[in-house]
């Protein structure tokens, strides 16, 4: 059977994409070698971040540097066979991070950002799944005041862009979270239009629900290569050849090494974080995601327990799990909150998409016709992948987009041999 269109990975991205689709009518086929969210769109901290306007630049100060230098630290770790394998990512990362072009990729990143709650709301009602979703924000803690007065005043100047926050005093914060333990911080930042949702793995699974019963059809296959065949494309995978007339790869941090046959080489890069669930007991719920801006981590209430979210390591993408970053993250966290039995034996780990630029790749490859590109959405494509959805409908259909796509083209950084 030949499809109009196959979208290659079931995470927050390729779904989003697969049921904007399908909702104008066009035939899909979504293809993932697991069931939709079953990687990084379900590890995550499950927050949709209205207020992510800023992106994650590599540190460029001395002494910021130096503090990673003894990788002991819980926001981001790293291993050299990482280091040297995307070695050249990463000093375009660094290079990237100069404060003049972090002004300007801020500028871009933010034109999806906005549309990011809005996009996920046509999403969840179709879905049906308001059920998974509080909209009582997130709150950041701090516990160093120079810090803490840096980020207040960050976050006033974000109210100019739509973002809604309240300043917390330590008062108003222990009535928010009454069984958190909250010695030593020194005020925090509530905000108030981000999103949490209490199942990210369910939410993109009632998604692709969604896209199937508008007609979208969903295959667990393991994509091995992807093939030009006259003016559409042939994808084989390990129980089928599929046929169709545009294909869209998703597949996250996989992404690269589906399209590398084809010429195409992007400096994309993983960003490992691992998550562990805690079981819920009378003396530890908490009704917010909390984030430990110190220690990096996320602490958020899920269906599944407590979930307990790390930071970045720097690692290979197969790389044997090493669960330090996390234990010492629990053991922070054990100090806010009882966490006394764990739901699993052992943690998950997945990885962010990242690109050296800060931005996701949205749009047509270059070289091939009818071939689309949309991953590497880093710390946010699970806030970004309805927006990411709606853009690649509006190209294939070569419709006007809802924002101008040029600062996320794949040209920007592909080489085409
Ligand atoms: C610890 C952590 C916390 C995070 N917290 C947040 C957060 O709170 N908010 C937020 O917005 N973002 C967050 N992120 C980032 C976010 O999770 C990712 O950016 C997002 O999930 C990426 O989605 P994706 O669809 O591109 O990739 P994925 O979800 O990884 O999906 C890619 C899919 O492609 C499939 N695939 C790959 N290769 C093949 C193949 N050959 N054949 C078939 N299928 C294939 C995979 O099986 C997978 O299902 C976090 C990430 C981590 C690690």
């Amino acid at each position: 059977m030949r499809y109009e269109v196959i979208v290659v990975g079931a995470g927050m991205v390729g779904t989003s994409i697969a049921w904007h689709l399908q909702e104008k009518k066009t035939k899909v086929l979504l293809i993932d070698r697991k069931s939709p969210g079953s990687e990084t769109s379900y590890g995550n901290a499950g927050l949709i971040q209205r207020e992510a306007i800023h992106i994650h630049p590599f540190p460029r100060q001395l002494f910021e540097l130096l503090k990673i230098v003894p990788n002991n630290n819980t926001s981001i770790r790293y291993r050299w066979p990482a280091l040297l394998h995307y070695r050249q990512a990463l000093l375009q990362y660094w290079q990237f991070s100069s404060q003049h072009l972090v002004q300007k990729i801020e500028k871009e990143w933010q034109t999806l950002i906005e549309h990011c709650t809005c996009e996920h709301q046509k999403m969840i009602t179709a879905a049906n799944v308001e059920n998974l979703i509080r909209r009582d924000g997130w709150i950041e803690i701090h516990r160093t005041e120079t810090k803490f007065k840096a980020a207040v005043e960050v976050a006033k100047k974000s109210c100019d862009q739509g973002v809604n926050h309240q300043i917390l005093s330590l008062k108003e914060l222990q009535k928010l979270e009454p069984h958190c333990n909250f010695k030593g911080v020194v005020g925090a930042i509530h905000w108030l239009n981000s999103w949490q949702v209490s199942n990210p793995g369910a939410l993109v699974k009632a998604y692709a629900k969604s896209f199937q019963n508008m007609g979208g059809e969903i295959r667990d296959s393991d994509v091995k290569k992807i093939l030009p065949d006259g003016d559409g494309w042939q994808i084989i995978t390990d129980d089928g050849i599929f046929y169709c007339n545009h294909i869209v790869v998703a597949a996250g941090p996989w992404s690269n090494q589906l399209i590398k046959p084809l010429g195409y080489d992007f400096p994309l890069f993983p960003m490992r974080g691992y998550h562990q669930h805690f079981k819920v007991q009378n003396e530890n719920t908490i009704n917010h995601s909390l984030v430990e801006v110190d220690k990096g981590f996320v602490m958020g209430p899920m269906q599944q327990g407590i979930r307990i979210t790390t930071g970045a390591e720097m690692t290979l993408i197969d790389a044997k799990k090493n669960v330090g970053q996390l234990s010492d993250v629990v053991a922070f966290a054990k100090k806010i909150l009882p966490l006394n039995d764990s739901v699993e034996n052992e943690p998950w780990c997945g990885s962010r998409p990242c690109m050296p630029d800060m931005k996701p790749v949205i749009g047509a490859a270059g070289k091939h016709a009818n071939l689309w590109l949309a991953f590497g959405h880093g710390h946010q494509g699970f806030t970004l992948g309805p927006i990411t959805g709606r853009i690649i409908e509006e190209l294939i259909h070569n419709k006007p987009t809802i924002v101008d796509v040029s600062p996320f083209n794949a040209q920007r950084f592909s080489k085409i041999e």
